[in-house]
């Protein structure tokens, strides 16, 4: 069994803990022991990187460019053995997999190039012969603290545009996927990053997360997660005032109303709500449906959905793998009770034999939006269908949620489109796609109770990881 260590200053470091990281298609499958640090740990990176901070603050935009180049060609390189990777620890299918990590790539060579472009302004001042300059700056030394369920991309999206714009690193990843978060590390490593730079830490969030926010020489936290961990960061960090970015949880409608194409209706849903076993934070777990399409609808989806053949995650055949591990099943099977005794019909649903955790993909139908099972996270393949009369009550309970991250519409009506796009509350909208799958060049992130701070991706990320700078220049 191999060990991972931790990346600490640009050395290995063996941990006194580890912990298997296990295949949620089969538990017999261990993909090998990963470093579980502490606090210790953390303070050992923060001192690291607080080194490393001005020779990469300092570097010249080309050196940061070519070390985000040659990640993102290394990863791109060898997608289908990282894309393996992904799917053995965390369960996506193979081509989800794949695609995750073409993804992390294009996001590496997308920050190479922004490296060259920071740039910033200059003003005349309302004084004569001041001249204003506005500059960007890294914030300093940035904590990333990731979840499970996109275990290369999150990181991706995560770390390239720290270090494209000069800051150094300390990454969390999630106990339950430190496999490709370590692939990261040893690619940047090799790829010529500088001793320091990037640091990674895996380990539990009570210990080496808590002990990231906590730490007063790390200058800011990036966090994508669940709401109750992330609305907790959020106060420790106003109160020792370091700067914060959270992504969170949705409950995202998909809204179908009677003149959509059924078939673009039914592809969407069984996209947004399934695929990648319903484990993303853009899920369409509410579908919601107007009255003159809602039976062809239902009919149409369960048939659908009974095909979807469930599996391990690396057979070819399987559309949906596994759920992550134990304790997430057992919860997905509760919401299936709670629907059930709240009134719903639940087509599918139920735990599958096998040496994964295998879940059927479940249908509340009849459902309504005051359901606990439509207003609660359910973060499995589970997906409440509501019905409503018309298209004002469909926006009106698409906007009755906490959440507001992703939202979709299938129409044919540019009218109702134009109108759901104003006034959906979410931060992406999806008109005739799922509400999953979004590009990896342009912002990401929601409103309401699902996000905080700035958005992430695309030239938009650099709001969080640099600072402006006003210098006035007299001559
Ligand atoms: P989670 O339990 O909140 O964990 C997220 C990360 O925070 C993990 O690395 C976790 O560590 C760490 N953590 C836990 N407690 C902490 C603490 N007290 N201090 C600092 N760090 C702590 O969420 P999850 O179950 O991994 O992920 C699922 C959630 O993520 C869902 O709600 C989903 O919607 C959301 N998500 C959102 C987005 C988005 O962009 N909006 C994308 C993906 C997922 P350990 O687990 O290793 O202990």
């Amino acid at each position: 069994m191999q060990n991972y260590d931790n990346l600490i200053g640009g050395k290995w470091v063996a941990e006194a803990e580890a912990m298997p990281n296990i295949n949620p298609s089969n538990t017999n499958d261990i993909l090998g022991n990963y470093a579980r640090g502490d606090a210790a740990s953390v303070d050992a990176a923060v001192e690291a990187a607080r080194a490393a901070l001005p020779g990469w603050a300092g570097a010249t935009p080309q050196l940061r460019h070519d070390v985000l180049e040659a990640t993102g060609a290394t990863i791109m390189a060898r997608k289908d053995e990282l894309g393996r990777l992904l799917s053995r620890e965390e369960g996506k299918t193979l081509a989800e997999g794949i695609g995750e990590v073409t993804r992390a790539a294009q996001l590496f060579k997308f920050f190479a190039g922004e490296a060259l472009r920071l740039g910033g302004e200059v003003l005349p001042s309302v004084r004569p012969g001041v001249e204003v300059m506005i500059e960007r700056e890294p914030v300093g030394v940035v904590g990333l603290i990731t979840p499970w369920n996109f275990p290369i991309a999150i990181p991706a999206w995560k770390a390239a545009p720290a270090l494209a714009y000069g800051n150094c690193v300390i990454l969390k990843p999630a106990e339950l996927t430190p496999g490709c978060a370590w692939e990261i590390a040893n690619i940047l490593k090799e790829s010529g990053c500088p001793d320091g730079v990037f640091n990674l830490v895996m380990g539990s969030g009570r210990t080496v997360g808590a002990q990231m926010v906590a730490h007063p020489g790390i200058d800011a936290i990036s966090f994508t997660g669940s709401v109750a961990t992330g609305r907790q960061i959020a106060v420790q960090c106003a109160e020792n005032g370091k700067k914060v970015q959270l992504e969170m949880g949705g409950k995202n409608p998909m809204v179908v109303l009677d003149d959509a194409d059924l078939d673009v209706a039914v592809g969407a849903s069984l996209n947004g709500a399934f695929f990648s076993t319903g484990q993303r934070c853009t899920a369409s777990s509410r579908l919601i449906v107007t009255a003159g399409i809602h039976d062809a609808f239902v009919e149409k989806l369960s048939a659908e959905v009974a095909k979807l053949k469930v599996g391990d995650a690396l057979d070819p055949e399987t559309q949906i793998g596994p759920v992550v591990d134990e304790r997430q099943l057992q919860q997905n099977l509760s919401y299936v009770d709670l629907a059930r005794s709240e009134g719903c019909e639940v087509i599918g649903g139920e735990a599958m034999d096998g040496q994964g955790f295998f879940q059927r993909p479940a249908l509340f139908v009849h459902a309504t939006n005051d359901m606990r099972s439509s207003r609660e996270e359910i973060f499995g393949p589970c997906a409440s269908v509501i019905r409503v009369a018309d298209y004002d009550e469909a926006l009106a309970v698409a906007n009755d949620t906490e959440f507001g991250l992703s939202a979709g519409i299938c129409t044919t009506s540019l009218k109702h489109a134009s109108h759901f796009r104003r006034h959906i509350q979410a931060g992406m909208v999806m008109v005739n796609l799922p509400t999953a799958g979004v590009d990896y060049h342009v912002p990401f992130g929601g409103r309401k109770g699902s996000s905080y701070g700035a958005k992430e991706q695309g030239t938009y990320a650099r709001e969080f990881y640099t600072q402006i700078k006003t210098s006035y220049i007299a001559p």
